[in-house]
């Protein structure tokens, strides 16, 4: 093949890909938008799993005691979890009955489904040390389970994305709060933005800039269909959504 039916075989290849590259899709808290299960729970993760997405989305917070639970809310059932007890709250029901998960239960969960990516969200807490000791906890635990490759970190604290970077260099970590351009997170070290979806809206040119940087763009959280074919037609990497069946849909279709 001389030089230049090689520059044309190359241009192919990449309008190709480039025509291809569909949005891969994160179930936000798991896929819980369906019989007996629940936001955080261990069957939002297995159902996910079924489901075949290529992430499970869930949230992290630490008991005053060093527990990691998986929990959304920084409260449950009025006690706040990062001045709690884990004995307190370790008894609490999710709404499929399941009990209040731990991080481990649901990381040894997740290692039993080696094709799901662990999008793990360390959410922020009001005490900026037991923030710290936190993240660096879960990091332990995961490189404990020899899943550093199947977990991604994100969070809305700068602090927790910061501490990261320190700790795990080389792994996957993108900040949430929307206020930072792919250029200042690239400068903290970090991989990606993840982003609600209308500050993309805003900032359409954030998807460019970031893929220039190598980085990767994820939204969330995108659930009606039009706000998803937006994204898609945008060339995000990964949408996070309560309807992953619908996005996974028009993820494989041609809009
Ligand atoms: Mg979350």
């Amino acid at each position: 093949m001389n030089l230049k039916s090689w520059f044309c075989f190359s241009v192919m290849i990449i309008a190709f890909l480039t025509m291809n590259a569909q949005p891969k899709v994160i179930a936000h808290r798991g896929y819980w938008k369906c019989e007996g299960s629940a936001q955080n729970s261990l069957a939002a993760l297995q159902k996910s799993s079924e489901l075949k997405v290529w992430g499970s989305e869930f949230d992290v917070l630490m008991t005053v005691d060093g527990k990691l639970v998986v929990n959304h809310d920084d409260c449950i059932d009025g006690y706040r979890i990062e001045t709690t007890k884990y004995e307190k709250i370790k008894d609490k029901k999710l709404k499929n009955g399941e009990t209040l998960p731990l991080l481990e239960q649901y990381l040894t969960a997740g290692k039993k489904c080696p094709d799901l990516i662990l999008v793990l969200e360390i959410k922020p807490h009001k005490n900026k040390r037991h923030e710290a000791k936190a993240v660096e906890r879960i990091v332990r635990m995961v490189q404990d389970m020899r899943m550093e490759e199947q977990v991604h970190y994100i969070s809305f604290s700068l602090d927790a994305c910061k501490e990261l970077v320190k700790l795990v260099p080389h792994a996957e970590i993108a900040y949430l709060e929307g206020d930072l351009s792919p250029k200042e997170i690239k400068k903290l070290g970090m991989t990606g933005i993840d982003y609600h979806y209308k500050i993309i809206d805003k900032h359409p040119e954030w998807v460019q800039e970031a893929h220039d940087l190598g980085m990767t763009v994820n939204v969330w959280t995108v659930n009606g269909t039009d706000d998803l074919k937006r994204m898609i037609r945008f060339g995000v990497d990964f949408v996070t959504t309560d309807n992953p069946a619908v996005a996974l849909q028009l993820a494989d279709s041609d809009i």
